[in-house]
C-alpha cells in the first residue's frame, strides 16, 4: 500500500491520456479515468479561450463526480489564419470532424500561404479543480513551430504530422512521445502545473490509500 493523491483526468481523448499519464509518471498520483465515474458528464466547450474551456471542463466534471479533476484545453493557432483554429481545433472542419478532416481543412486554408508565413503555435491550458468546483491551479504554455505542406511521421495525434518544430526540422509526428513529452505545450503546462501541485500532495484530505497492484 502507498499514499497517493487521487486525480481524475478530465478528458476522454485517449491520445491526451497517454501523454498526461507519461508526464505524471514520476509523481505519487493515482490517476483515474472519467469513464470509471458513472456520474461524469459531457462538457460543452462554450468558452472563447483555452482558459475558459479548461476551467469549464475541470469544474463541471469535479462537481459531477465529487473528485479532484485535472482538465486541459488545447489547440493549434496559425498566424496566417488570424489564430485559427484556436479553441475550435477539434472541430475545425465542423462538428464530429476527424483529425484527417481537420488537417484537410488546414491544408485548404493554407494552400496559397508560403512556408515562411506558416508560423503556428500550440497552446495548452491546464487546471485543477477540487471536488467542490474550486480552481486551485491554472496555468498555460505554448510550443512554437510552423505548418508544413505534406504530412510527415506517424506518432502523436491531431495536427502533429503537419506541425514542424524549427529546432529539429522534424514534425511532432516524427519526433514521437519521448521528445514531445519534453518540449510540447502540454509538457510545459504540466511542468508549471506540477510546480504548484506538488505542495498540495502533502494535504491529507485528498490522499487515499492505494494498493500497488
Ligand atoms: P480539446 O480536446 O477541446 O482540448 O481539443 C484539442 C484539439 O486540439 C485536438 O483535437 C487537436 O485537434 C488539437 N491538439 C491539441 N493538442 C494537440 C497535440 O499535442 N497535437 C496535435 N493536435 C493537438
Amino acid at each position: 500500500m502507498s499514499n497517493e493523491f487521487e486525480l481524475v483526468l478530465g478528458t476522454r481523448n485517449a491520445k491526451k491520456v497517454v501523454e498526461l499519464r507519461d508526464l505524471l509518471r514520476n509523481d505519487p498520483v493515482c490517476l483515474k479515468m472519467l469513464d470509471k465515474f458513472p456520474t461524469s458528464v459531457e462538457v460543452e466547450e462554450t468558452g472563447t479561450t483555452f482558459e475558459e474551456n479548461a476551467i469549464l471542463k475541470a469544474t463541471t466534471q469535479a462537481r459531477a463526480i465529487s473528485a479532484w479533476v485535472l482538465a486541459e484545453d488545447s489547440g493549434l493557432s496559425v498566424e496566417a489564419l488570424g489564430g485559427q483554429p484556436g479553441v475550435y481545433s477539434a472541430r475545425f472542419a465542423g462538428p464530429g470532424a476527424t483529425d484527417s478532416d481537420n488537417n484537410d481543412r488546414l491544408m485548404r486554408d493554407l494552400k496559397n500561404v508560403p512556408l515562411e508565413k506558416r508560423t503556428a503555435w500550440y497552446t495548452c491550458h491546464a487546471c485543477l479543480s477540487d471536488p467542490d468546483g474550486k480552481i486551485l491551479i491554472s496555468c498555460q504554455a505554448h510550443c512554437y513551430g510552423r505548418i508544413v505542406a505534406e504530412p510527415r511521421g506517424v506518432a502523436g495525434f491531431g495536427y502533429d504530422p503537419y506541425f514542424e518544430v524549427p529546432e529539429y526540422h522534424l514534425t511532432f509526428a516524427e519526433l514521437g512521445l519521448a521528445v514531445k513529452s519534453v518540449i510540447s505545450h502540454r509538457a510545459k503546462a504540466m511542468r508549471l502545473f506540477l510546480r504548484e501541485f506538488r505542495p498540495l500532495l502533502s494535504k491529507q484530505s485528498a490522499v487515499v490509500q492505494v494498493s500497488s497492484m
